[in-house]
């Protein structure tokens, strides 16, 4: 991840593919849906203000505000979408990985601004996604809350359940922080069991996930229930319960892993 200072913005820039991030989301055409868009073109034509500028991969993350109305944007053939209603609309790997990425990127660089140890400015390194203190010379690097998700399967059925702050009717598979010192199948036992009371068996891993509300890295796990009733621990989730494979209620966003560990159950 490079960042690019204005000055240096040149010619050669101008038509480079740019993802472009507003406080209000992310710029998509409305004709072609899509997200990636040719940085100087996008930016003269619907009159952005430039905050930041930064190249991976030879795409441009631009951070930019409005400077016209949402109409004028409508009227010209754009509009801003929400960052998970774009994750959920898109097709193809690579790219929700490489949305993913700049979303959490843009989140940190805003967030650290100041070293946690001494208190003054911290500066990115030029070719790199460190940054350093300027008085303490303290490296950072984006911060990763790793966590898991277990999807325990009983014969046609799965465990789902839902915390107070989903949405209504949307349900998911159990999740948690993993803690220090801990290993990710401990934590994938320990969490099923401390949030619904079931003993699990048969882990296996599924496949891992960067998840950036805020700063999850998500690893996925698929179990078989042993025994226990369920109990649901109303600290953290608000319902959870067995589901037929044939009834399932809503479900989180196909971008999540999520998704798709409850999605490989149906294959
Ligand atoms: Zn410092």
């Amino acid at each position: 991840m490079r960042a690019i200072e204005f000055p240096q913005l040149d010619s050669s820039y101008s038509t480079s593919q740019a993802l472009f991030f507003t406080d209000e989301g992310i710029l998509v055409e409305t004709q072609t849906l899509l997200s990636f868009l040719p940085f100087e073109p996008t930016l003269k034509r619907l009159k952005l203000a430039l905050t930041k500028v930064y190249l991976s991969d030879s795409v441009l993350i631009v951070k930019c505000q409005r400077t016209s109305s949402l109409e004028h944007l409508f009227e010209r053939g754009f509009y801003i979408s929400d960052e998970r209603s774009l994750l959920a609309s898109l097709e193809g790997q690579s790219t929700t990985n490489f949305i993913l990425k700049a979303i959490q990127w843009l989140a940190w660089d805003e967030k650290l601004q100041y070293c946690s140890k001494c208190g003054h400015k911290v500066l990115k390194e030029p070719e790199s996604i460190e940054k350093k203190c300027l008085a303490c010379d303290l490296s950072f690097f984006p911060k990763f809350s790793p966590a898991v998700m277990v999807l325990v399967q009983r014969n046609h059925e799965i465990l789902l359940a839902r915390s107070a702050n989903f949405k209504p009717g949307f349900y998911s598979a159990i999740a948690g922080f993993i803690d220090m010192g801990e290993t990710a199948e401990l934590a994938a036992h320990r969490e099923v069991k401390e949030e619904v009371g079931l003993e699990i068996t048969d882990l296996s891993y599924f496949g891992s996930q960067s998840w950036p509300f805020p700063d999850n890295f998500m690893i996925g796990f698929k179990a078989t229930y042993v025994s226990g009733e369920i109990k649901i621990d109303r600290n953290e989730l608000e319902d959870a319960g067995w589901f037929s494979l044939d009834h399932l209620p809503e479900l989180p966003s196909h971008a999540s892993i999520s998704r798709q560990l409850i999605e490989s159950c149906l294959a």
